[in-house]
């Protein structure tokens, strides 16, 4: 997690095993879940509003905040921490986490830190991956060995690093944006498609979408209900529109759809 309680030391992952475990018994049991600054990619998004059976749109308004910075030159979101003394995040119980199957990925990476880059031309996204030792987190004192392929594995982090590829690549490329008169429209574009997607699933169906692009009828279908073939759709989208890139086909000129 990037930011919590105690004095966090990052380190680099030596060797080929690490020794962690977290469980209820260890007494600084939940205090890692507070003072985070937990930026959320599409598919936690998708996991946690889903969990919680509430909308894009309420998910991001009660537990999130846009970040701007030059840290990227897309809006990223924040999940917002309780405004109580220890500044909590919203889903933390006496008795752990209370979405924990459908946790974000940096929650499961934990006590992993992962660092990305994608490189123009080059398959694939560099990952360097690095241990966050933090003073008070007592479960490295525990005696289970992990290798990075099995704790990866164990916490369900391949699944949300295969699902947020597509979209890792579009926040870390170096493309143009093209004109700066259409950087505030793109802006929205990608925030919608990235982060709303019951808004996005509106756009598509609420607007001339499908006269405009050529997809598959049971892509279509599917968009209708399934977040996940959506949110990749999206990405596919936001390749094509943001950057040019020939991931959608346009209809040349009025033909059946
Ligand atoms: S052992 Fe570490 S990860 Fe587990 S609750 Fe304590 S601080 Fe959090
Ligand atoms: S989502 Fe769950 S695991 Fe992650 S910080 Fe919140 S309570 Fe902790």
């Amino acid at each position: 997690m990037n930011q919590s309680v105690g004095e966090q030391i990052f380190r680099p992952l030596a060797g080929d095993t690490f020794f962690f475990r977290c469980h209820r018994d260890v007494p600084c049991f939940t205090q890692c879940c507070a003072r985070l600054r937990l930026i959320l990619t599409p598919y936690d998004i998708l996991r946690m509003k889903n969990r919680l059976k509430i909308g894009s749109d309420e998910f991001l308004e009660r537990y999130t905040d846009t970040v701007m910075d030059n840290r990227s030159r897309f809006p990223r979101v924040r999940l917002k921490m309780r405004p109580d003394r220890k500044h909590t995040c919203p889903f933390v119980t006496q008795q752990g986490c209370s979405i924990y199957e459908d946790r974000p990925e940096a929650c499961r990476l934990y006590p992993l830190g992962r660092a990305t880059a994608t490189v123009e031309g080059e398959k694939g996204a560099r990952e360097r991956f690095f241990m966050v030792a933090e003073s008070h987190c007592h479960g490295f004192s525990e005696d289970r060995a992990w290798t990075l392929e099995e704790w990866m594995e164990h916490e369900g982090v391949n699944e949300f690093s295969a699902l947020n590829h597509g979209w890792l690549g579009i926040i870390t490329s170096s493309r143009s944006l093209g004109p700066r008169e259409y950087e505030a429209r793109k802006q929205q574009m990608f925030f919608m498609a990235s982060y709303n997607l019951d808004r996005f699933r509106d756009f598509l169906f609420g607007s001339a979408f499908f006269d405009r692009f050529h997809v598959d009828p049971a892509l279509r279908e599917a968009l209708k209900k399934d977040d996940t073939a959506l949110m990749l759709f999206g990405f596919d989208w936001l390749r094509f529109s943001l950057f040019g890139e020939k991931t959608l086909e346009p209809r040349l000129k009025k033909e059946d759809k």
